[in-house]
C-alpha cells in the first residue's frame, strides 16, 4: 500500500492541525505555512484523487462541496471574499499529491498566491 499522505495523517489525527471544518467527506485546516492572513486547506478525506483534475472527473459533487466549504470558511474567518488555488502538478508548485484547495483571504497581494 502507498504511504499515507500528510493530509491522510491529519484526518487520522496522527499529525496535529488547526481544524476549522470537518464533515464525513472533507476536512479543512489552517496551512502550516500561511501565504495570506487567512490560509486554509480544504481537503477531501479520500486520497484517491491526486489533484483537482482527477477529482473533478471522478467526483464533481465532492469538488462542489469543497467550494461551498471554502465560502463558509471565508465568511466565518474573513470578510467573505476569497481566492481558491489548486496547484496542479509539480511544476505548478504542487507538493502534496492528494487533491486540495488553498482558500486565501485577507490582504492579498499578487505575490500571495499559494
Ligand atoms: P501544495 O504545494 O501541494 O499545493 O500545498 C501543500 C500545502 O500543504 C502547503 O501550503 C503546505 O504549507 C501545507 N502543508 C504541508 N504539510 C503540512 C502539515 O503537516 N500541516 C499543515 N497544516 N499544512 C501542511
Amino acid at each position: 500500500m502507498a504511504e499515507p499522505t500528510v493530509f491522510e495523517r491529519i484526518v487520522a489525527r496522527e499529525i496535529p492541525a488547526e481544524i476549522v471544518l470537518e464533515t464525513d467527506t472533507i476536512i479543512a485546516f489552517v496551512d502550516i505555512a500561511p501565504k495570506a492572513p487567512m490560509h486554509v486547506l480544504v481537503v477531501p478525506k479520500t486520497a484517491r484523487y491526486r489533484d483537482v483534475v482527477e477529482l473533478a472527473a471522478g467526483d464533481p459533487a465532492l469538488l462542489a462541496e469543497m467550494v461551498q466549504a471554502a465560502q463558509a470558511i471565508a465568511r466565518e474567518r474573513a470578510a467573505g471574499d476569497f481566492r481558491l488555488v489548486f496547484n496542479t502538478g509539480e511544476l505548478a508548485g504542487q507538493t502534496v499529491f492528494h487533491a486540495h484547495a488553498h482558500v486565501l483571504a485577507g490582504s492579498l497581494g499578487e505575490e500571495s498566491l499559494a
